[in-house]
C-alpha cells in the first residue's frame, strides 16, 4: 500500500504501525512502500524512530540515491530548517539521519548555518575593534599622563618609590611609545636629562652594571653616557638600554666630551 508522503510529515504511534504494518515485506527482504518504492530494513528502522520520537522534521522517505560503498546508502530526506523554516530535500547517508535524530530532531540548513556562523564571526570582529579601541583610548590617555609626568623635566620621583622600582613603572606603562619617542625627540636635550624617565632608566643601567665604570671599574660620580644616539627616545628598552648606554666615571666620561652633559 501506499504510504502518503504527508502522512509522513508528523509520525505519530499510530503512524508508525500503519507505516510498518501497512507496509509489504516483498521476497527481496524490502519493505514496499508504494509501486515505486522500496525501503530496506534500516531505513524502515529509521522512519519508526522518527514516528515514536514524533519528530517534526517533514517528510522522510526512502530513496536509494547512490550506493556509496561499505557506509552503504545514502537517503533523502526533507526536514525543516528550525531557523527559516525551509522545507527542502536533502541527500544524506545514514548516520548524518541518525546524528539528526540525536540531535532531538533540530535541523538547521546549510544556508542558516552558515550565516549563523558568518554572524557569530562578524560578532566576534565587531568586539575586537571594540576592545582596541577601548585600549586605544585608554592608550592615548596614558600616553598624556606619562609625558605630563615622566616627561615633565619639572617633575620628579616621588620618594616613597624605591630606585630600583622607578624603572618598572616606566617600562611597564601601558602606552604609545611611538608617541613617547616622539615628544622625548622634541624635548631640549638638557631637559630630557632632567626629567623622571631619564632618571629612572640611567639608575637602572647603573644597578645593571653594579654601579661601575665600565673603563675603569671606579664608582666616582657616575654617569650614563650615550654612545650613540640613534635610539633616542627608546632609552627604557632593554636592548637599547644594553647597547646604546655605557656608565662611566667622572674622569672616564670627560675623555668623551668637552663639557659633560650626558
Ligand atoms: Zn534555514
Ligand atoms: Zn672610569
Ligand atoms: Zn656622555
Amino acid at each position: 500500500m501506499r504510504i502518503p508522503i504527508e502522512e509522513c510529515v508528523k509520525f505519530s504511534e499510530v503512524d508508525y504501525y500503519t507505516l510498518r504494518d501497512g507496509a509489504e515485506k516483498t521476497f527481496n527482504s524490502s519493505w514496499k512502500i508504494d509501486n515505486n518504492s522500496y525501503i530496506n530494513d534500516a531505513v524502515m528502522e529509521l522512519l519508526i524512530d522518527y514516528a515514536k520520537r514524533g519528530y517534526k522534521v517533514g517528510q522522510l522517505f526512502k530513496e536509494k540515491c547512490s550506493n556509496v560503498g561499505s557506509s552503504g546508502y545514502q537517503y533523502q530526506i526533507t526536514p525543516t530548517c528550525s531557523v527559516c523554516g525551509e522545507h527542502k530535500a536533502i541527500i544524506l547517508p545514514k548516520t548524518q539521519i541518525l546524528n539528526l535524530i540525536n540531535n532531538e530532531g533540530v535541523y538547521t540548513c546549510k544556508n542558516c548555518v552558515k550565516r549563523i556562523k558568518e554572524d557569530e564571526k562578524r560578532q566576534k570582529q565587531e568586539e575586537k575593534a571594540r576592545k582596541e579601541l577601548e585600549q586605544n583610548i585608554e592608550k592615548a590617555n596614558n600616553t598624556e599622563d606619562f609625558i605630563a609626568g615622566y616627561l615633565n623635566p619639572n617633575m620628579s620621583w616621588n620618594q616613597s618609590v624605591k630606585m630600583r622600582d622607578r624603572y618598572a613603572s616606566i617600562s611597564n606603562a601601558f602606552v604609545n611609545w611611538s608617541v613617547v619617542e616622539e615628544h622625548i625627540k622634541s624635548m631640549k636635550y638638557h631637559d630630557f636629562l632632567n626629567t623622571p624617565y631619564w632618571k629612572a632608566v640611567a639608575y637602572e643601567v647603573k644597578r645593571k652594571r653594579n654601579f661601575r665604570c665600565e673603563l675603569c671599574g671606579s664608582n666616582n660620580k657616575l654617569a650614563v653616557h650615550h654612545k650613540t644616539y640613534e635610539n633616542h627616545g627608546k632609552e627604557h628598552i632593554s636592548l637599547v638600554m644594553k647597547n646604546d648606554l655605557i656608565v662611566l666615571c667622572d674622569s672616564c666620561h670627560k675623555k668623551f666630551h668637552d663639557i659633560v652633559e650626558d
